[in-house]
Order: C-alpha cells, then structure tokens, then sequence
C-alpha cells in the first residue's frame, strides 16, 4: 500500500527556466507546471489579493507578459520557493497545495492554501 504522504512528497525536482518546473511526487506522479501558470497563480498575499478582486495576478497591465524562473529554492520540506525574472519572490508553492492543483487538472488556481497550515501528520 502506498504511503499517503507520498502523493505530497516530491523525489524529484526538474526547472526548465522559461518552460516548466515538473516534479516527481513519491507515488510515481509526474506533474509539470508550466512557468506562465505558475507565475499567474503565485499564492503570496498580493497576488491573491488580485485575484479576489477579480483581476489577473500576472501579468499586470504594463508588465512584460514574458517570465522565467530565476531561482527555486526547497522551503523547509513542504515547498518551493521561486524567485521570478521580474524580481517577485514573495510566494512559497507547498508541495500539498501543487498536488492538489495537478490533482484538479489545472483548474480553479492555486489559492487554496488555508490561511495557518495545518501541522504535519504525525509519523
Ligand atoms: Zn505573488
């Protein structure tokens, strides 16, 4: 039987900069997201709070609609932090929240982060 964290737990990690960040989760999942989606969907506050008001989070209006990854960073175990070619790096991608994006096709953004994160399972 497959361990349940394993769904949310990434073996391998694989940035192309101006292409995808695609991850490999412990259940054998491959998930590739591509760096315009990921960069629309960014989960820090301000973007969010784009999207509450009903506007795109990226690209504003002004702002070159090209975009790469210029740094990724594993935060802690549950995430990935990415610092973007425009110079935006407040949002940190947890792997749960990605999976569940993944999970739903793509659909309905990646905004569904619960405002405290739950503690992790115990093991
Ligand atoms: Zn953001």
């Amino acid at each position: 039987m497959t361990d349940p964290a394993a769904a949310t737990t990434p073996t391998d990690i694989d940035v192309v900069r101006d292409r995808h960040v695609r991850i490999t989760f412990g259940d054998g999942v491959v998930a590739a997201f591509g760096v315009h989606a990921l960069r629309a969907a960014c989960p820090c506050a301000s973007c969010r709070g784009w999207r509450e008001r009903g506007e795109v989070a990226w690209p504003r209006p002004g702002m070159p609609d090209v975009i790469a990854v210029a740094h990724a960073s594993l935060t802690g175990a549950w995430g990935l932090s990415i610092d973007w070619s425009d110079g935006h790096s407040t949002g940190i991608y947890a792997w749960t929240v990605l999976r569940d994006w993944w999970d739903r096709g793509l659909a309905g953004g990646l905004v569904d982060e619960p405002a405290d994160p739950r503690p992790d399972p115990p093991r």
